[in-house]
């Protein structure tokens, strides 16, 4: 069976190698030409794919926990999830997580991945004391914060080797409830000024309707908070629907998407109201329902994801939403988010501003669509995320990341440019 990315497209056969020593692995990629890590298939697009591959999640071993500094040392194919169910219970929560817990450490430090907090802890890298990492020629480096190989390989998307072991630091909680505020807005001028008002909330995230028009334009609920204090951390993870089949291509039009969001905007109260929720719905939503990508049908679907600088971002976004909203592909899983500073990584993805993530299924005319969009991006001085993407042009992505070169001489002059590819890395040249 080949493994496949969490946007199903595009299909691709693979083999996949396995390892449960570094002596396995070290032998394997010594006779292997070209392959790529891959950790719990949770990016969406072509990043993790190749016709090798290696499987990382398997190696999955907890190493150890410091008390009394905080600090968890594992192996890279362990799930945030399962590191939660550990750790929760004792007071502990991860310092940077991204809208699913059910991604490996590894994948969290290859994509550099953030969370609803980027505008206050920056990426995951923030939170990574140390990690080790397998070369192409089997040897095993053991990284520390502000090495070359540390730049390359946070938000370097398995392009540096295969991270073994990772060192990260864990915050302390007291409770396993988020005290949430939900601010409802009418457009996106409301939307960016509930942003400011509420920037120095710990967590924010706004749901926007991307089908909205006119002057409702970026109409959206802003969710803001941080932990409660009452002590109850009894975590116990619940159990989950499931999407037992692809669900046909049909089912998700513009009218259903139209109706949900009707639903979802007005089920929230006007103006500003408070609730107490669990951390699993405020962080992990989706994470509710195992296989929800099958309801994009058989084709798959991708996520748009794009940065603006905050300068250019009121006026990107409003013109990257009137094409959307425009052409009736829009998802009912639209994000915004505001982000902090840019960190030193060649290719995290945060730079200070505004970001917007969409899902859209894969049907004619949508890379149309999106190529038109990234003119906006590219514009407004923006870039896309790479742990998202399955089609932007070599071309466009050049104009976003400024270190691109730095980071493709680091590859070649290390020999990591012939052994670590995917799809990805051949298309843009990485
Ligand atoms: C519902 C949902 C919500 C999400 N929300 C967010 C979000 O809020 N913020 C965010 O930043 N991302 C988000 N993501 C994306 C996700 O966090 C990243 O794609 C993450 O990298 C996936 O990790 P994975 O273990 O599944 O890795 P994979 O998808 O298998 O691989 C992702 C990348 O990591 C590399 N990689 C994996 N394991 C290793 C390893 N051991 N050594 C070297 N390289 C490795 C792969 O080569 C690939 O380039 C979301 C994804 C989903 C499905």
């Amino acid at each position: 069976m080949s493994l496949q990315s969490w946007g199903m497209y595009p299909l691709v056969e693979n083999n996949i190698i396995k390892f449960q020593s570094e002596k396995e692995l070290a032998d394997k990629l010594k006779v292997t030409d070209e392959l790529i890590p891959y950790g719990n298939g949770r990016s969406y697009g072509d990043s993790a794919l190749n016709h090798t591959l290696v499987h990382a999640r398997p190696y999955d071993y907890f190493l150890g926990f410091d008390e009394s500094t905080g600090i968890l040392h594992v192996q890279a194919g362990v799930l945030l999830s399962e590191i939660l169910e550990s750790v929760v219970k004792h007071g502990w929560f991860l310092k940077i997580t991204p809208g699913t817990k059910l991604i490996s450490v590894g994948g969290a430090i290859a994509s550099d991945i953030h969370g609803k907090n980027h505008h206050i802890e920056g990426c995951f890298s923030e939170c990574v004391e140390e990690f080790s990492i397998m070369l192409a020629d089997g040897e095993i480096q053991t990284v520390t914060k502000g090495e070359d190989l540390f730049l390359a390989t946070c938000g370097g998307m398995g392009l540096t080797g295969v991270i073994l072991t990772a060192k990260i630091s864990l915050k302390k909680i007291n409770s396993q409830f988020i005290n949430q505020t939900t601010i409802k807005t009418k457009n996106l001028k409301e939307t960016f000024a509930a942003f400011e008002e509420y920037k120095t909330d710990p967590y924010s995230v706004a749901w926007i309707d991307c089908l909205a028009k006119g002057e409702n334009i970026g109409k959206s609920l802003l969710m803001v908070g941080d932990f409660a204090d009452d002590g109850d951390l009894r975590y116990k993870p619940k159990s989950k629907l499931n999407i037992p089949f692809n669900f046909p291509s049909f089912a998700l039009n513009t009218l259903s998407v139209k109706a949900f969001n009707w639903l979802y905007y007005n089920k929230s109260k006007d103006g500003v109201s408070h609730q107490r929720v669990h951390f699993d719905s405020f962080f992990y939503p989706l994470d509710s329902i195992r296989n929800w990508n099958r309801i994009y049908g058989k084709n798959g679907f991708t996520q748009y994801q794009f940065i603006l600088p905050k300068e250019s971002s009121f006026d990107g976004l409003e013109r990257i939403l009137d094409k959307i909203s425009k052409s009736g592909k829009g998802s009912f899983l639209a994000v915004l988010k505001l982000y902090g500073k840019e960190n030193e990584n060649y290719l995290s993805f945060p730079i200070e501003g505004y970001s917007l993530a969409l899902d859209f299924k894969i049907e004619d005319g949508l890379f149309e669509l999106l190529d038109e969009l990234d003119e906006i991006v590219v514009e407004c001085g923006g870039r896309i995320y790479l742990t998202k993407d399955v089609r932007v042009s070599k071309e466009t992505f050049e104009y976003g990341y400024d270190k691109i070169e730095v980071f493709r001489k680091f590859r070649e002059k290390n020999n990591m440019s012939e052994k670590f590819n995917s799809l990805q890395s051949k298309r843009l040249g990485l």
